[in-house]
């Protein structure tokens, strides 16, 4: 029995987000992780440090936030990385050339880009699939597969995977199972729970939660993953500075009563969406009417902040809607305390072409919205006088 919150995993995620891997300051009792803004450490004896001899291979305030992480994810070990994308990067450093990956057909924008367009040029090749149905994962592998990269749910149409059966079907190939857990984030669901080896994040969205840092994380239970992790933090040098760090660790305190307050909204949002006249669809994994709906409802505590709809619209119309609202930010990225809108089409998925785009369920009416935590009401007058002037 472990009773220190910095380490205990026995209690809550509610209080873990706030007490795990921090303790006050032992010389002045400062309770938050200081920035440690710094290169390199004084040593003792030549080879002889005090746990820390450069900021590449270790900072303070990133052992912080390294724990802090690990313990959301009911993981023993994190890595921190200065992106989301480096975090990916190093999980695919594990691979050699002749390597096959499997994955699903609707990556991150940014997974798509740097399997086909650096990767591939090493010689690891990609099978793209629909995720959604387990046999078509189970008939994706080869001998030559290594590794099952997933997402859930995925973007922008709120996909569910089943990460238990997945997981199950990467290990009976003997291949690892790495899920992007950027959308749900540790609080609404824990992957390595349910099977899974590694749980990447881009720190960048919720986690951080504010829109003011980019960073990334790699957690797991597996010791030999983490030193390889540990390696290529090193050797590579994605690692983020102890500002970034900092700035999560304050991030990850209010995790809990964030996406509390994310999922409430994106609730009620749902709702009103799915009753409105203009509005053909919407995909947000808490409705009944969404094909991931129950596995969500197993996999998930709660459905997230996510959500995009289908307009009955032209593209210049969507587009309309998307540039006149008030609250809702025109941006990319998501995950931060304010509400943003944007449209797939010409914006994230502006790189598939049109026929392909629209053959995967991304039409030109397509609206995708990252709930942020202001007042729902304010976030559907908001909607509601966007759609009205650019539709009437
Ligand atoms: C943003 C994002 C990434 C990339 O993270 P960065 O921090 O922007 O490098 C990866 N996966 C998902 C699901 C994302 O939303």
């Amino acid at each position: 029995m472990d009773d220190d919150p910095a380490d205990g995993h026995e209690y809550r995620i509610e209080t873990r987000s706030i007490h795990a891997g921090q303790h006050p300051d032992e010389e002045t009792g400062a309770l938050m992780t200081p920035i440690h803004a710094n290169s390199t450490y004084e040593q003792d004896a030549p080879g002889e440090h005090r746990g820390y001899e450069y900021s590449r291979t270790g900072n303070p305030t990133r052992t912080d936030l390294e724990a802090n992480l690990a313990s959301l994810e009911n993981a023993e070990y994190g890595r921190c990385f200065s992106s989301g994308m480096a975090s990916i990067n190093t999980v695919l450093n594990l691979l050699s050339a002749g390597d096959h990956v499997v994955t699903g057909n609707d990556v991150y924008g940014g997974t798509h880009r740097i399997f086909t367009q650096v990767y591939e040029e090493y010689d690891l090749e990609f099978s793209f699939v629909d995720m959604t149905d387990l046999s078509a994962i189970e008939d994706a592998f080869r001998d030559e597969t290594e590794l099952l990269w997933l997402e859930t749910p995925t973007n922008p149409l709120m996909s569910i995977v089943d990460i238990e059966g997945a997981a199950d079907i990467a290990h009976g190939h003997d291949a690892l199972c790495a899920i992007d857990n950027t959308f749900a984030t540790p609080y609404l669901q824990q992957p390595l729970d349910l099977g899974a080896d590694v749980v990447s994040h881009s720190l960048t969205k919720y986690l951080g939660g504010h829109s003011d840092v980019v960073g990334g994380a790699l957690v797991t239970n597996d010791e030999e993953l983490d030193e390889q992790f540990g390696f290529y933090q090193n050797a590579v040098g994605a690692t983020p500075g102890p500002f970034e760090c900092f700035l999560v660790l304050r991030g990850t305190k209010t995790l809990p009563v964030r996406m509390d307050r994310h999922c409430e909204n994106a609730n009620v949002l749902a709702a009103w969406l799915e009753g409105h006249p203009d509005v053909d669809r919407v995909y947000y994994p808490g409705l009944e009417s969404h094909p991931g709906h129950d596995i969500a409802d197993e996999q998930m505590a709660d459905f997230g902040g996510m959500l995009s709809f289908e307009l009955d619209a032209s593209l210049e119309e969507a587009s309309a809607v998307v540039s006149n609202t008030d609250v809702f930010t025109l941006a990319e990225s998501l995950g931060g305390v304010e509400s943003l809108i944007e449209q797939p089409a010409p914006m994230t998925h502006a790189a598939i072409p049109r026929e392909e785009r629209l053959e995967a369920g991304l039409t030109d009416g397509l609206i995708r919205v990252s709930v942020g935590i202001e007042h729902a009401d304010d976030l559907i007058a908001d909607l509601e006088g966007a759609i009205y002037t650019a539709l009437s």
